[in-house]
């Protein structure tokens, strides 16, 4: 990318590294300090705990200082065209850095490595390594090929790996809340989307070395699982003995790891997820009620030309089982995307109706941006102009806003329980949790220590957070 030349303080400072000597060099290029850095959604930061297993099993070690490492690992997204640039831009940076140190290794993983291949390497001088998502265990290999001199690639995509057997290091932890990955790919073609080309073929983990994660996970202290999929109502796993596993089956089985390890789930797909999936929630005090629904449109002809097999009416009787068998508490959220090709003014209201009729608690917004190889972009226009695009998601934030104003004001005056994160991010004499529908709260702190389960009376909200004092 030509146009981004400008340097943040933040990336200057990442640049302030001494100059290395050739002995130095040489020293280096035998080094195993890795630094990895990861972009996009919870499935990228879960994949770099795998990716860490690997390469500590291998001999290398991870570092959370850039200027110490000898490889720099990027995990990257592909999604949407910004999340791309993000990379480009941030491999300027490390260009300066391999400038004054040429013996460091610069490689690219996940959905953008698989999207473009060797594209990268051409394009990307700097660049040494290339690995998708379903590579990883690959990757000593690879960094050995560098380390002789080559360019290494790897972005076979697999139908059967699910690093089900990796146990996770886990990055930036809490020591409370852990993701799970329970699946990997994406069956489902919406136009809109690069996952299938990028992270392949549904297939899911499994369940047993979901469970024995999760087991070692609360004996180590984590109180909350965050189970992940691009769609985990389609969790499908069959025993040596036959036996089916769907995935109400596995939330049972999480769930019954322990009464006091919380139970969270992304992404539920509105066309696939059960009321046995909603009944097994109900049932289980410890499984959150908390569920991601992304609509993507509140149009029936968007939903149709972005082919997401389902109808706003479809759409809407999900929400009422939700509501029917979870109640009003339970935290809903959203996934929509504004301005995709063709939609019109009409369109857009119905959006904007939409979410009036299902008030959620919060939501994930975007404006539409074509991607290369979607089916999107082969078969249809992406005519909406830029300024329409923004000014739509705009008012789909603004009205959001609201919502999830509305929703938290829905807990004030209550006694809530909260699982303790840690402190507050803009005060240490604060603690900040969870209740189980997923909202923040902020309390002045007592004898509570992370991974506590307290009680705490909501005083006051913002449209983000809950307010109180322990009870
Ligand atoms: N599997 C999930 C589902 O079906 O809802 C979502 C996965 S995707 C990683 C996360 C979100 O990114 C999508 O729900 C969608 O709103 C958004 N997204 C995907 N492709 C996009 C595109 N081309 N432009 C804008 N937003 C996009
Ligand atoms: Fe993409 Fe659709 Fe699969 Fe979600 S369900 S990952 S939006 S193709």
């Amino acid at each position: 990318m030509q146009d981004l030349k400008v340097l943040t303080k933040e990336e200057k400072e990442g640049l302030d590294v001494p100059r290395i000597s050739e002995d130095q060099v040489a020293e280096n290029s035998f080094g195993k300090k890795v630094y990895i850095e990861s972009y996009g959604c919870q499935m990228n930061f879960a994949d770099s705990e795998v990716v860490t297993s690997i390469l500590q099993e291998n001999g290398y070690v991870t570092t959370s200082n850039v200027k110490e490492a000898h490889t720099i690992l990027l995990n990257t997204c592909a999604i949407r065209e910004n999340a791309e640039h993000k990379i480009r831009h941030r491999l300027q940076v490390f260009t300066h850095l391999k400038a004054k140190n040429p013996a460091l290794t610069v490689g690219i993983l996940g959905c953008m490595a698989e999207r473009l291949k060797t594209k990268l390497i051409d394009e990307e001088k700097i660049v040494d390594l290339v690995a998708g998502p379903d590579a990883y265990r690959d990757l000593p290999a690879l960094l050995d090929e560098v380390s002789d001199g080559q360019k290494a690639i790897n972005v076979f995509l697999s139908r059967e790996e699910t690093y089900g057997n990796i146990e996770p290091v886990r990055l930036n932890s809490n020591g409370v809340t852990a993701m799970v990955s329970i699946m990997r790919g994406c069956d489902n073609m919406c136009t809109f989307c690069v996952v299938p080309y990028t992270r392949g073929r549904e297939r899911s983990r499994d369940l047993p070395s979901i469970i024995a994660e999760c087991e070692k996970l609360f004996q180590q202290g984590y109180r909350e699982v965050t189970l992940l999929g691009q769609n985990v109502d389609s969790y499908k796993w069959t025993s040596e003995e036959g036996q089916l596993v769907n995935f109400a089956h596995l939330l049972e089985a999480v769930a019954l790891v322990s009464p006091l390890l919380r139970v969270r789930f992304s992404t539920s797909h509105p066309k696939d997820i059960t009321d046995e999936v909603l009944y097994t929630m109900k049932k289980y005090d410890n499984i959150c009620k908390n569920i991601h629904l992304p609509a993507q449109s509140g149009s029936n002809r968007i939903l149709e030309l972005m082919k997401r097999s389902y109808t706003r009416e479809w759409y809407l009787d999900r929400i009422k089982s939700i509501r029917n068998i979870l109640g009003e508490e339970c935290g809903v959220s959203q996934d929509m995307i504004a301005g995709f090709c063709t939609e019109t003014e009409e369109d857009h209201q119905d959006t904007l109706s939409l979410l009036a009729e299902v008030e959620y608690d919060f939501g994930y917004m975007f404006a539409y941006s074509e991607r290369p190889g979607t089916p999107a972009e082969k078969k249809l226009t992406d005519d909406v102009p830029e300024e329409v695009k923004m000014r739509r998601l705009q008012e789909i934030i603004d009205l959001q806003r609201i919502h999830s104003a509305k929703r938290n004001e829905m807990w004030v005056g209550r006694k809530v329980q909260v699982l303790v994160e840690g402190d507050s991010k803009k005060s240490k004499l604060h603690h900040f949790g969870k209740i189980d529908s997923n909202k923040v709260v902020v309390f002045p702190k007592g004898n509570e220590v992370k991974g506590d389960y307290v009680f705490v009376n909501v005083t006051h909200c913002t449209s983000g957070t809950l307010l109180g004092e322990l009870c």
